[in-house]
């Protein structure tokens, strides 16, 4: 199974998986019952979470209910424990809506809540995120994980989601990321597909960031105001809800 993992992702196109995904997701929360860890997004009590990886498949990674991986669960109590997310009125756009996040969002009586995509069946609207229909400070909120690799400007990108957010306004912008480099390693030159899978980890991929992700929003006018949120966390809690050994969580602001 844990060679069949990457082989399924790799072959399936995205949306195709999407719809796959919800007929089994059904009968996966009595398959993994139990109470050894917890996701915080569904509230569900399991044995274990499911094995999941693109290329490299991780133990303890996937929620069998809700279908969380370990960053969507971090992110998730960033959200719960260091935002006023769940209580305020706010204006948010999400680009590249994750399967366990959109329906619970778009239920939230206090969000006017938008999803965008380039392909996904999921979202709202279409649309490159190197060049959006916005107004300038539209949005409290917007949620991009996980695209910025994916994009060949990510410079305009990152000063586009800045120009729509408000001021006060705060964004989401976690990447894939190699914490062993200090620099973001990019080359506008690789642009075979096997060869980008091998530098950038991933086929469609356009670099692979290091430590100094931070300082390239920096650079776009962002501000961090709080440490990184994943270290803030007691070690019972990241081994409750299985989150990731190492990641940064921030919430980049418009100040
Ligand atoms: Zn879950």
């Amino acid at each position: 199974m844990k060679k069949l993992i990457p082989i399924i992702v790799n072959l399936i196109p995205r949306p195709w998986l999407i719809r796959f995904s919800l007929v089994f997701m059904k009968f996966l929360p009595i398959i993994y019952r139990g109470h050894n860890v917890t996701c915080p997004i569904c509230g569900g009590h399991f044995r274990k979470f499911m094995s999941y990886g693109y290329n490299v498949v991780r133990e303890q990674a996937m929620c069998p209910k809700c279908l969380s991986l370990e960053r969507h669960r971090l992110l998730w109590l960033y959200l719960k424990n260091r935002t006023s997310f769940f209580t305020a009125r706010l204006k948010v756009l999400h680009v590249a809506p994750e399967q366990c996040f959109h329906k619970r969002f778009r239920m939230m009586k206090n969000l006017e809540y938008i999803t965008a995509d380039l392909e996904s069946p999921l979202a709202d609207i279409k649309l490159d995120i190197q060049k959006t229909p916005f107004q300038d400070n539209e949005f409290d909120v917007i949620i991009c994980n996980h695209v910025l690799e994916h994009v060949s400007d990510d410079r305009k990108a990152i000063a586009e989601i800045f120009r729509v957010l408000k001021h006060g306004g705060f964004a989401l912008l976690q990447v894939p990321t190699d914490y062993s480099m200090e620099t973001t390693y990019e080359d506008a030159s690789v642009t075979d597909p096997a060869e980008r899978e091998r530098k950038f980890r991933q086929k469609d991929h356009h670099r692979l960031y290091g430590q100094d992700y931070p300082e390239r929003l920096a650079k776009a006018g962002f501000t961090i105001r709080e440490e990184n949120y994943l270290m803030v966390l007691s070690g019972a809690e990241r081994d409750r809800f299985k989150l990731p050994a190492m990641e940064y969580m921030y919430g980049y602001y418009k100040e």
